[in-house]
């Protein structure tokens, strides 16, 4: 398989590579294999619309072989053994410390594909190592136990890895999304086919590499590159799948979660938000303001998890959205790659239209446009799909801007009076992916957060993610939860085992 030769970013100009467009293979059964038709896709940088690569485009053919592959590795291989355990668990830290020394590359490739800035893309690379570490600690550590029962009965509780797992991942983090799924399903011993997006597949295909330089026996990781139309859909319906992990859109997750129903494969689902953070008027302004554009604005609001509703206690309302604006207005646009750059590209044109159309709702819904809500000018941002950071204040809860999940930079401001509004406001949402809380007062703080229903929060803080820690959301935000000891227990399932110790006979047919 050929890779791709990056090019080394000159300070504030529109990065190239150095070569042309790279072409890639799948990975089924240990190969590099193309589609089976011969299909593929191009694949663009969203910061200056240059061909990156070719991948294969997979059809359910392939999707088949690949799941096959899977099941065999799984049904007849040694991955899953109790006794292979420490074996997963070395093979997932020199996947890690693979990861790290390819750190710079994979960075500057997630950087390219994605269009994020290139810190951020860094920052990814590390937690993807990490999250690859922190399984390999884990696979070691699955436990059952024993259970005191009547009957002079030896009863034991075992966990078994689930079988095979689909996992069908989305573009905004591409390459940390993928060590998030793959990294507690191998740690549980599950074997795995892998679909990244469309649109960011470059990372996972490198990460696949990394991984078949390493001893993973061939099947246990498959990845297959194509539509979700296609190959996300052929993977959901699989009958040979045991379980479909997903992260994406709350719509596409109903799908998924119907297609799986039809083998009652076991279903984790990331989905969708309308984080609230509320700042009441004694917090810290001057900080909290800077965590409230981060909330808003990294990863160019492209984050399941973004603080994208912010609701400020009305005695601070304009001091303190000026300063958000302040910042917003100061953050530095550009191609990733270039220097100082804190936001990118949006991921794609179509997705670009989608960000405005919203943005024009907001406009035609009576919201007022205070700063953004147009494309930077200026031949830097000609050939990307730049969007300025946007924030609408006199945003009524029931308008669009502040129901729906736009996937973009832009913030929709409500004022509150009290404590309490704040809470119905913050829990006026059909999602419950994250939330965050600013303040001085520690008990308030605490009080508020455990009334918002959300699965990820925070308190004077927005947007650390850790490995560690359960990821995952309430009502349409998902089901389950991903990271810590948690999204390995997603990868098990749980057997009894009951040994009969007495000597007595049953004595319920024959006397
Ligand atoms: P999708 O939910 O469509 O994509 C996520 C993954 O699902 C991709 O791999 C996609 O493949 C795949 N997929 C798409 N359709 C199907 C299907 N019918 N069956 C199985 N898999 C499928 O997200 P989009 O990229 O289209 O973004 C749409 C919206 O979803 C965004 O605007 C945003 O609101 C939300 N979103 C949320 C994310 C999150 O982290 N919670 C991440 C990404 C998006 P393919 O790439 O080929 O379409």
């Amino acid at each position: 398989m050929d890779t791709l030769e990056i090019g080394t970013a000159a300070a504030d100009s529109t990065p190239r590579p150095q070569s042309g467009p790279a072409s890639y293979a799948m990975l089924i059964n240990g190969e590099w294999v193309g589609a089976s038709d011969g299909g593929t896709r191009t694949i663009t940088d969203p910061g200056n619309g240059d061909v990156l690569a070719t991948v294969p485009e997979a059809t359910a053919e392939d999707v088949d072989r690949a799941v096959a592959a899977a099941r065999k590795a799984f049904d007849e291989g040694t991955w899953k053994a109790d006794d292979n355990a420490q074996n997963r668990a070395k093979l997932l830290l020199a996947l890690a410390a693979s990861i790290r020394e390819n750190a710079a590359r994979l960075a500057e490739l997630d950087t390219r594909n994605n269009g994020k800035p290139l810190a951020e893309a860094e920052a990814d690379v590390s937690d993807s190592a990490a999250c690859f570490e922190y399984y390999a600690g884990l696979a070691t550590k699955v436990m059952g136990e024993t259970v005191p029962v009547p009957m002079n009965m030896l009863s034991m509780v075992v966990r078994e890895p689930v079988g095979v797992a689909a996992q069908i991942i989305p573009w905004n983090y591409p390459l940390m999304m993928a060590a998030w799924k793959l990294a507690p399903a191998l740690a549980a011993g599950c074997t795995v086919v892998l679909k990244p997006s469309e649109l960011t597949p470059l990372s996972a295909l490198e990460l696949g590499r990394l991984i078949t330089s390493l001893d993973f026996p061939p099947g246990v990781v498959n990845i297959v590159t194509g539509a979700g139309e296609v190959a996300g859909a052929a993977l959901s319906a699989h009958p040979d799948v045991d379980k479909i992990a997903f992260t994406g859109g709350t719509d596409t997750g109903s799908l998924i979660m119907q297609a799986a129903a039809r083998n009652i494969k076991r279903v984790t689902l990331e989905l969708g938000g309308k984080n609230p953070v509320v700042v009441f008027a004694d917090a810290d302004l001057t900080n909290a303001a800077e965590w409230v554009a981060f909330a808003a604005f990294a990863n160019q609001g492209e984050v399941c998890s973004a603080g994208s509703r912010l609701l400020v206690e009305r005695s601070v309302h304009d001091e303190f959205v000026g300063r958000v604006a302040d910042i917003a207005r100061s953050i530095k646009l550009g191609h990733g790659l270039a220097a100082d750059v804190r936001m990118g590209p949006l991921v794609s044109a179509e997705h670009r239209e989608k960000v405005e159309s919203y943005i024009e709702i907001g406009k035609a819904e009576g919201a007022t446009l205070l700063t953004g809500g147009k494309r930077p000018e200026g031949e830097t941002f000609a050939q990307g799909n730049f969007v300025e950071p946007t924030i609408f204040t006199d945003v009524t809860p029931d308008m669009k801007i502040a129901r729906e999940e736009i996937f973009g930079p832009v913030l929709a401001v409500i004022p509150f009076d009290t404590e309490e509004e704040a809470v119905r406001l913050a829990n006026d949402t059909e999602y419950g992916l994250a939330a965050g809380v600013f303040t001085r007062d520690i008990s308030r703080g605490h009080r508020v957060i455990r009334q918002i229903r959300a699965g990820i929060t925070w308190i004077n803080n927005y947007h650390p993610t850790f490995n560690e820690l359960p990821w995952g959301g309430y009502k349409k935000s998902g089901i389950g939860r991903e990271l810590g000891k948690y999204g390995i227990d997603a990868y098990l399932e749980t057997k009894q085992i009951n040994v009969y110790l007495d000597e007595a006979p049953l004595g319920w047919y024959v006397s």
